[in-house]
């Protein structure tokens, strides 16, 4: 049975006071996390070791990085690398994301090097993907996406691929309050689903954790995580408040 993840996303938000409080308050509220479904953290970098105290090593519950640099080591100032990630206990890194790609140029070649150093530092990536409203329009976004996967991620072997995770987010989606329908985000999952099994087979495809994201709030997760092909989400705004994300988690199925 594949995973099923419900990830935070906090961005650039709250101070590390704010971070902990909002944990604490988390705790106090009633939520459960099954065999096969993870809580994952996307914290900042000055936080990543008190929030990862602060969970307390909690079952199924995970930290991630919101980026590492495609760099080994070496002189790159301000840069973050996988293996100082690793080092610390990390254990996931979220790439890709359309702000990092739209802000900080990120391509997709760029982040094939960064899915391989991370893989290397044995960092699972949650890796992004996503259409932009004019491709939407356009009615082009398969093709769209389908080229963000091939391009920074087909170059990996199938046992690499394997249990992978990937989160589909609409940018027209993201942090606007508009939702794609449950039936888009399925559309959309279900071709993602199929590129790999054309690239890879139907087991290794099955076995891939497709997240949705895209203005989940405590409202419409249960709906959109119940679509046979979405395997939980990564969500922004709603997972910096506690009652929204307890409810989330909860909305896995
Ligand atoms: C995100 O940034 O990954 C995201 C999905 O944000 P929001 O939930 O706020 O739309």
């Amino acid at each position: 049975m594949r995973k099923q993840i419900a990830a935070a996303n906090w961005k650039m938000n709250l101070t590390l006071q704010q971070g902990e409080a909002l944990i604490e308050a988390l705790s106090k509220i009633p939520h459960d996390l099954k065999d096969n479904q993870e809580a994952v953290f996307g914290i900042p970098f000055p936080y990543l070791i008190p929030i990862k105290n602060a969970l307390g090593g909690k079952k199924n519950v995970f930290i991630a990085a919101q980026n590492c640099s495609d760099k080994k080591s070496g002189a790159y100032t301000g840069e973050t690398s996988a293996e100082m990630l690793q080092s610390i206990g990390i254990s996931y890194v979220i790439l890709g994301h359309s702000e990092r790609r739209e802000y900080f140029n990120e391509s997709n070649e760029l982040l094939s090097k960064k899915v391989n150093i991370c893989l290397e530092n044995e960092l699972k990536p949650i890796f992004c993907c996503g259409e932009a409203l004019a491709v939407r329009e356009a009615n082009t976004q398969n093709e769209f996406v389908e080229i963000q996967l091939k391009e920074s991620l087909f170059h990996l072997s199938a046992e690499q691929i394997k249990g992978f995770v990937i989160a589909y987010e609409p940018i027209w989606a993201i942090g606007t309050g508009k939702t794609a329908s449950s039936a888009q985000a399925q559309e959309m999952h279900a071709h993602i689903r199929s590129v790999f099994a054309t690239q890879y087979g139907a087991d290794i495809a099955n076995s891939i954790s497709i997240l949705y994201g895209g203005s989940v709030k405590a409202a419409n997760a249960k709906e959109i995580f119940g679509q046979p092909d979405v395997d939980g989400g990564l969500v922004g705004g709603a997972s910096l408040i506690a009652e929204e994300f307890a409810a989330i988690i909860n909305g896995l199925k």
